[in-house]
């Protein structure tokens, strides 16, 4: 049977790291790191990641603020809060929370975050760095750069030569997390709705990235014995009429974890890495605005 990768534990481990650190940075440099949460409309899943993101920061000893919009706000409201934000000093990470209301053109918001200040690494300065291998001046979205953290934890810091596949590939995962896993020297194929035999290319991966958005969809057979099984799935699921609602991922885990070497659990697995890594990536952000090489 696999190993259970915990991310749990994992991400208490990094949160532990960025307490101290923030702690030290203040202490040194009187330079305390501030996060800005913004998020519009009163989408109940996003208002509970916001607020366990504002939380998070509080927890760590950040400066914390969350700017709560309502729905109808407009798009030049909102880039005019993005602006305030990237010349407020106090504030080194800022996080624009994705769906906006249609009314918005998040791309142009998300453009108008100050590079430096794009904790979620999606401005195209941070996303061409990561392309081009300049892992230490991007900020790496959260969610792959936990699952990162996750793979070397079993795999160890070497991973040249492994093969690896990932399922999907949308900006905000599948192809940030290719680009790590190239930048590693692994192998990386990158499979989506269109790849053709599917089963048969996952089988030949020693790292199997699941970023799809479908209920349990990799199978136990998809999965090469001994394989890293990374499942970044959230699906929310009901298995019989009256019963509650189950978050499941996009592997089947149960009978994944007969062939896999190890496996990440939903939930426990990626989810407590992403918020994690938000809290590393502001921390980093605040090191620089101070004039410190930011700590690994
Ligand atoms: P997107 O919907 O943006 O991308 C999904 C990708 O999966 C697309 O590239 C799509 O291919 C591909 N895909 C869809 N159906 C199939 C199929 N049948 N076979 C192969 N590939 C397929 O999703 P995200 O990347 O944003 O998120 C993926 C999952 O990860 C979701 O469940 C999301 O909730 C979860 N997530 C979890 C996070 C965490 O913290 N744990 C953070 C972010 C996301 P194509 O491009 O061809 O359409």
């Amino acid at each position: 049977m696999a190993e259970i990768i915990d991310g749990k534990a994992a991400g208490e481990e990094v949160v532990a790291k960025v307490k101290e650190r923030t702690a030290q940075l203040i202490a040194e440099a009187g330079v305390q790191p501030g996060l800005a949460v913004v998020i519009v409309g009163e989408d109940p899943a996003s208002q509970v990641y916001v607020n366990s993101k504002s939380k998070k920061a509080k927890d760590c000893g950040f400066h914390s603020e969350q700017h709560t919009l309502p729905a109808e706000t407009s798009e030049a409201e909102l880039l005019a809060l993005v602006e305030k934000l990237n010349a407020d000093p106090k504030i080194h990470g800022i996080l624009v929370q994705l769906p906006l209301p249609s009314q918005m053109d998040a791309g142009k918001v998300i453009q108008t975050i100050a590079p430096e200040k794009d904790v979620d690494g999606f401005h195209f300065n941070n996303v061409g760095r990561l392309g081009t291998g300049e892992l230490d001046a991007a900020f790496v979205p959260c969610t792959p750069a936990g699952c990162m953290l996750l793979v070397e934890k079993i795999r160890g810091a070497d991973l040249s030569g492994l093969s690896a596949v990932v399922i999907g590939r949308s900006n905000i995962v599948g192809k940030p997390m290719a680009n790590l896993l190239l930048a590693a020297n692994c192998t990386v194929t990158i499979a989506h709705s269109r790849t053709k035999d599917l089963p048969a290319l996952a089988r030949t991966a020693d790292i199997l990235v699941a970023a799809v958005g479908r209920p349990e969809m990799v199978k136990g057979d998809w999965v090469k014995p001994g394989a890293t099984v990374i499942d970044v799935g959230i699906n929310r699921v009901i298995a019989a009429e009256g019963e509650k609602a189950k978050l499941v991922g996009d592997v089947a885990f149960a009978e994944a974890s007969e062939h896999a070497g190890a496996i990440t659990p939903v939930p426990g697995g990626v989810g407590p890495m992403t918020i994690a890594l938000l809290m590393a990536n502001t921390l980093k952000s605040a090191y620089r605005a101070a004039g410190r090489k930011p700590p690994k």
